[in-house]
């Protein structure tokens, strides 16, 4: 069944830019007026004028009314939305200036999040993931990665990943499961990080795969959760089990994104403590530089140095990090454009970073930009020109989204 949907005032199609590197708004391909055709697997077919088409060779003619500028789908590669419980008490004392570790004693921090998660039942887990991932998908977000790792032991991680894999079958959107059950060592193990680690590598990740739960491992590298030598070990080990890789890198302190780079990971994410030495890293890697700007508008911190890694010559994904302690927030638009404004990003820079460039941290090279063959992933905003988005601040939603032309 051949679709067309249009007139547009605007496709902004972001075809043809490269994967790394500064870009600017100069690059972009913008085509006026336009009609999108979607052929019978939900891809694009072609973008031209409107008026170039014949109606009469398709089945379905979508007609838009008023003015509209259709860009891809967003991709978020990096959330935290399968959890129960909330945190609304820790970010009170947070912003209130009580450190983290004063938090954490009086019963707050992740440890919290994990009580709460261990708790609820798989459909419970599941039915709020399906709603978060709904809320993601009407501001324009059609693909979502989502990590385990608030349950922390072998049986309430495989609960969090059977639950991500039913949400996924519930929710239009595309849901990307990957395991963290390296977020932090549970207080209730009874042994040292390495034997946590060598738990997860011996029994959870077997099952994972048995199960067909997940192909992605991540770790949160940092002296407080696992430190680098650790890190390196559990990721070779994860890779020669076929998983790939991710990092949370960076974030207080360096060394996560070097351990990314020499693991070969997908991407390194957070990076808001990075130095010019590990943006010289990244950006001469494939590993793709994924920042998080809803972490530091959750915790009052630095923005990761996204301008110098785009000139470097890194690949910038921008991700939510939507979670229940450092980013509740959840919104990918509003923080894209804090980000830009704060880093001195183009708007082309903020949606590639939102869009292809963080598609390819989940190795998914079949969508983010429209162009022919890619999926029909798209999100219009009701305005004439595509800079009314981001000029917006996150105020200005999509009106329609398609999910595979759907
Ligand atoms: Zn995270």
């Amino acid at each position: 069944m051949k679709k067309l949907i249009g007139p547009f005032s605007q496709v902004l199609t972001l075809a043809g830019l490269p994967l790394k590197g500064a870009l600017e708004d100069e690059q972009l391909e913008i085509i006026e007026n336009a009609g999108v055709s979607i052929d019978e697997n939900g891809n694009i077919d072609e973008i031209k004028s409107f008026t170039s088409f014949v109606l009469a060779d398709f089945d379905e003619v979508e007609q838009i009314k008023g003015e509209g500028v259709l860009i891809p789908g967003f991709v978020d590669c990096h959330t935290h939305i399968c959890w129960g419980g909330n945190r609304a008490r820790d970010y009170a004392m947070r912003v209130a200036g009580k450190p983290y570790l004063e938090i954490a004693k009086a019963g707050g921090g992740i440890q919290d999040s994990m009580r709460k998660t261990r708790a609820a039942s798989e459909e419970e887990l599941k039915e709020v993931t399906v709603s978060r991932a709904n809320r993601h998908l009407s501001r324009g977000v059609t693909t979502i990665e989502v990590k385990s790792g608030y349950a922390l032991d072998i049986d309430n991680e495989l609960k969090m990943l059977r639950a991500i894999k039913s949400a996924d079958q519930e929710t239009k959107a595309d849901l990307v499961s990957t395991c963290l059950a390296a977020h932090m060592k549970p207080k209730d193990f009874e042994g040292t990080s390495k034997e946590y680690l060598d738990r997860v590598l011996g029994v959870l990740l077997p099952a994972i795969k048995k199960e067909n739960l997940s192909d992605r491992v991540d770790i949160f590298t940092e002296e407080t959760a696992f430190n680098v030598e650790e890190s390196a070990y559990y990721l070779a080990k994860a890779k020669e089990q076929g998983f790939e890789i991710t990092v949370h890198a960076d974030q207080f302190s360096t060394g996560g994104s070097k351990v990314a780079v020499e693991v070969g990971a997908l991407s390194a994410e957070h990076l808001e403590s990075s130095t010019d030495e590990e943006v010289k890293l990244l950006a001469d890697s494939d590993t793709v530089a994924t920042v998080l700007p809803g972490a530091s508008l959750g915790l009052g911190m630095q923005y990761p140095p996204c301008r110098k890694l785009l000139d470097a010559g890194a690949c910038l994904a921008i991700a939510s990090d939507w979670n229940p302690g450092s980013a509740p927030m959840g919104d990918m638009l509003t923080q894209g454009a804090l980000l830009g404004a704060m880093e001195k990003l183009s708007t082309a820079e903020v949606f590639a970073g939102m869009t292809f460039r963080s598609a390819k941290a989940l190795n998914l090279m079949d969508r983010g930009q429209l162009e022919k063959g890619k999926l029909a992933d798209m999100q219009m905003y009701p305005c004439e020109d595509y800079r009314e988005i981001l000029y917006n601040q996150g105020m200005l939603a999509p009106t329609r989204v398609w999910k595979k032309g759907k």
